[in-house]
Formats: C-alpha cells, structure tokens, sequence
C-alpha cells in the first residue's frame, strides 16, 4: 500500500515513516497543506494521513477540495484532543476515521488496515487473499497450500498493487509511480522483469489466478472463480 503523510511536525513525520517503512508500506511526506493536496491529487495514494492543524492550508480545506474533485481516497484525520468538538465538521469534509493525537503507533497501524481494507478482500491480520493464495505485505510472503514462497520487498509491492486491484488494468506508468515512486531510475523493462519473477516464483498454472499481459498498456490480476 502507499501512503501520502501530510504532517507539519517534523519530528512526528519522520517517526512515523520509519515505523510505517518498517512495515513495508510506501510512504510519501509533506509538510505543508498545500504541497499535501498536490501530491493526493496524483490519485495515486491507498490511504492518507492528514493532519488538521497545517502550515498554507488547514487539513480539513485540504480534504474539502480533494472531495470536490471526486478524489475518494480513504482519509484518518489527525487531530488534537482540544479540537474534538469539531469533529462533525471534519466528518462533514469527508473524512473517513479520526486519530487524537498523541496515540499509539498500534492504533495507527490498526486504523490504516481497516481503511485499506475497504478498497480490497484484505483478511483481518492485513493479508490479501484471492483463490489459494495468500499475500503476506508485512512479511512479503505468498502463503499457498501450506507453502510459503519467499518475495522480494519490491516483488511483494507490485504484487499487492496488483491483487488490490483485481480485474482491473494498471497501466506501467501506474507501477512505476506507485511501487518505484515519482524520481524513480527504474524503466518500463525492469516492470517485466518483476511480473517475469512473479509468474516464476508463484507458479499459477492451474489455480485459475493470473498475471495478464495488456500489450503497450500494463497488467491485470485475474482469479477466475469457476476454477
Ligand atoms: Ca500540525
């Protein structure tokens, strides 16, 4: 999954994306209200962490133009206890969960796998599931028939995005911005490299689950349920 943080105290923002790296997810900073909208208006985040009290832009007018252009990612407003009264008016601006500041990294790692989850058939402990196989993104493990087949952290990124969006197209500009990030050296070569390594290593031939190829365009999670 990536992450868009959009938190002005430096010290908080760096904690967390080291805690949130640690848990294998992606993450990108900003730290103002401004520079926040412009990177989630890239539509390119699975969850946003978004503070209320923000330099150039307050949080919740953030939120409020971001709605506005029908950008639906799922968003956890960080606020202060004293600012809690108000919390009509931040579900008002459409956010999705609240955190009250200070909380416990536990309770953000929980808050971001329940918003995830409302995107994809994402289990409880924060595994992806389709047919037989299961996605492990903490652990970049494939669980299948009582096997587990070891990833890479990079294979396990492209693989998520993939089942996340199961039946749909991404395209290879998608996979570069959203595994690779915006300043990547990684080309559109190195894409089939990694989805070559993953129908290697998965080996999902008669599981009714594959990696279709969408020529000059991208790729397409497929489980076919009739298997
Ligand atoms: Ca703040």
């Amino acid at each position: 999954m990536r992450l868009l943080l959009v938190e002005d105290e430096q010290r908080l923002s760096e904690a967390l994306a080291y805690i949130l790296r640690k848990n294998n997810y992606l993450i990108d900073i900003a730290n103002d209200g401004i520079t926040g909208q412009e990177m989630a208006e890239s539509n390119i985040y699975d969850v946003i962490i978004l503070d209320r009290m923000l330099p150039g832009k307050e949080g919740l007018k953030v939120l409020k133009d971001l709605r506005k252009q029908n950008i639906t990612t799922p968003v956890l407003v960080l606020t202060a206890m004293d600012e809690i009264k108000d919390r009509v008016e931040g579900l008002d601006s459409g956010a999705d969960d609240y955190l009250i500041k200070p909380f416990s990294t536990d309770e953000l790692l929980a808050r971001i796998r329940a918003l995830g989850r409302r995107k994809s058939e994402q289990l409880q402990n924060g595994n992806i599931k389709a047919s037989s196989f299961e996605l492990d993104p903490l652990n970049c493990e494939v669980l299948v028939d009582g096997q587990t087949i070891k990833l890479t952290l990079k294979e396990s990124q492209l693989l998520e995005l993939l089942m996340r969006n199961k039946g749909k197209v991404i395209t290879r500009d998608q996979i570069l911005s959203r595994v690779w990030g915006f300043d990547s050296e990684v080309d559109m070569n190195n894409i089939e490299i990694y989805i070559y390594y993953l129908r290697r290593k998965l080996n999902f031939k008669d599981t009714g689950i594959r990696i279709e190829t969408i020529r000059g365009i991208g790729y397409c999670f497929k489980e076919d349920n009739n298997v």
